[in-house]
């Protein structure tokens, strides 16, 4: 062994070894999705809406509230653990995996973040007791280029007077606690860009059309319209025009939540595959049996196991305050690829049954398509990691 392996090796532990408190916050959040969420899943899917009771679990758990510190009522938890508990409900249901994706990697970042001290009493003890938060930045022509947004925010003595509607916006049936992306000066490009703390109950505030979507159909995702809504001064979170900043850099975190969604969506999709494929007969004999089936099994183990390394590895590596940019691109890109084709390979191996609603692989296989649409297209994910492996040039370890 080299002096420089030796050198390494005292402090290298495997990214995918848990503590013995993420091991424990892990089972129990399995356990829960298992338990309390699997039965109501099918339900929830064709009802489009989350069954009463169940988001006051997930309050009651803390894991709406994982990484908001003690003193606000939060778990004082890390990010990482917010991206075990997304990777843990997701396995049983990718949309119960967004509602806690949203809220704890885009909303309770952002205040934890950029919010004063003020803004964090009053929103963060909410967010962790009974209010969940949407952030709302893409636009009907503003989606890929999402600093285009049109939706106004004019300054009328002590408030804001916001015009415009957002598209798209996931929780807005539900969430109690808007951040709304909103420009103060067109004319300044991305340097008008400023977010504001918008409350459901805003005066010219209204949610909009819900959308009836091919999959995470029981995750709300709405139109907000703005009228002439007021939004006192104080709730600008951060600074007036530097909210192009606060988007980026949550978005560039809540990329690693949307890969733990997809490699959650993805090892669900497998159990139920390997399971399936153990007791169904075909020719007198499992089907398990039959190496053609074996070796798709094998494969998907194997890319899953890939996803969760990069996944894991950009949340420890944010986690550690090291730069992770580009393996949060990654991790959303690959994990996302995976979740659509082991969904895909789970429906081939439920063979007919594999196409029905009365069996679970078909929902994952229309649930996993969003992984490569949200928090930055698949393209858009390939233009951030292009960029910066190609500016890492000759020094990459690429
Ligand atoms: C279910 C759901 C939930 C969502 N939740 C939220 C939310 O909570 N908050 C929020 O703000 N937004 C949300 N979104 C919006 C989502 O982030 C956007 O849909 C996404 O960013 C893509 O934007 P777009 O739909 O306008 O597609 P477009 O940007 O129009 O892209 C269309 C196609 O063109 C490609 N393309 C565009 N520009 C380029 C380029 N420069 N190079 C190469 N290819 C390009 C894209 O990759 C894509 O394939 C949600 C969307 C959905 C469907």
């Amino acid at each position: 062994m080299s002096n420089a392996e030796t050198d390494l090796a005292p402090t290298a532990v495997p990214l995918t070894t848990l503590s013995e408190d993420e091991d424990l916050f892990r089972d129990t959040v399995r356990q829960f999705a298992q338990q309390s969420i699997g039965p109501l899943v099918s339900q929830m899917d064709e009802e489009q809406h989350f069954t009463n009771g169940l988001i006051s679990q997930l309050f009651n758990l803390g894991l709406m509230g994982i990484e908001i510190p003690a003193e606000y009522g939060g778990s004082g938890g890390t990010f990482f653990e917010a991206i075990l508990a997304v990777e843990q409900l997701s396995r049983v249901d990718p949309s119960v995996g967004v509602l806690v994706d949203v809220q704890n990697t885009l909303c309770v970042n952002a205040l934890l973040r950029w919010g004063t001290d003020e803004q964090k009493k009053h929103y963060l003890s909410r967010l962790a007791t009974d209010t969940i938060g949407a952030y709302a930045l893409s636009e009907a022509a503003s989606g890929s280029d999402a600093f285009a947004l049109q939706t106004r925010a004019d300054k009328r003595g002590e408030h804001y007077v916001l015009n415009g509607q957002k598209l798209w916006i996931t929780n807005a049936k539900e969430a109690g606690l808007f951040i709304v992306f909103a420009t103060v000066d067109a004319a300044a490009g991305y340097k008008g860009i400023t977010a504001f703390l918008v409350d459901k109950n805003a005066s010219g505030f209204s949610i909009g059309k819900k959308e009836n979507k091919l999959g995470i159909r029981a995750s709300s995702t709405c139109e907000l319209i703005f009228e002439d809504c007021r939004v006192p001064a104080k709730h600008v979170l951060g600074e007036v025009g530097k909210g192009y900043k606060i988007a980026i850099e949550t978005l560039n975190e809540g990329r690693i939540g949307i890969g733990a969604q997809m490699l959650g969506l993805a090892s669900g999709a497998w159990g139920h595959a390997a399971e399936y494929a153990k007791e169904r007969k075909q020719f007198g004999k499992p089907i398990a049996e039959f190496q053609a089936v074996q070796f798709s099994l094998a494969e998907m183990a194997t890319e899953i196991e890939a996803a969760r390394l990069l996944v894991y590895n950009a949340a420890r590596l944010k986690d550690a305050g090291l730069p992770f940019l580009k393996e949060a691109a990654m991790a959303k890109y690959y994990a996302s690829m995976v979740a659509e084709r082991v969904a895909s390979q789970a429906v081939e191996i439920y063979g007919g049954y594999g196409f029905v609603k009365d069996y679970p692989v078909e929902k994952y296989y229309r649930d996993a398509k969003i992984g490569k649409i949200y928090e930055g297209t698949s393209n858009m994910q390939l233009a951030t990691i292009a960029k910066l492996v190609l500016a890492e040039g000759g020094h990459s370890r690429t």
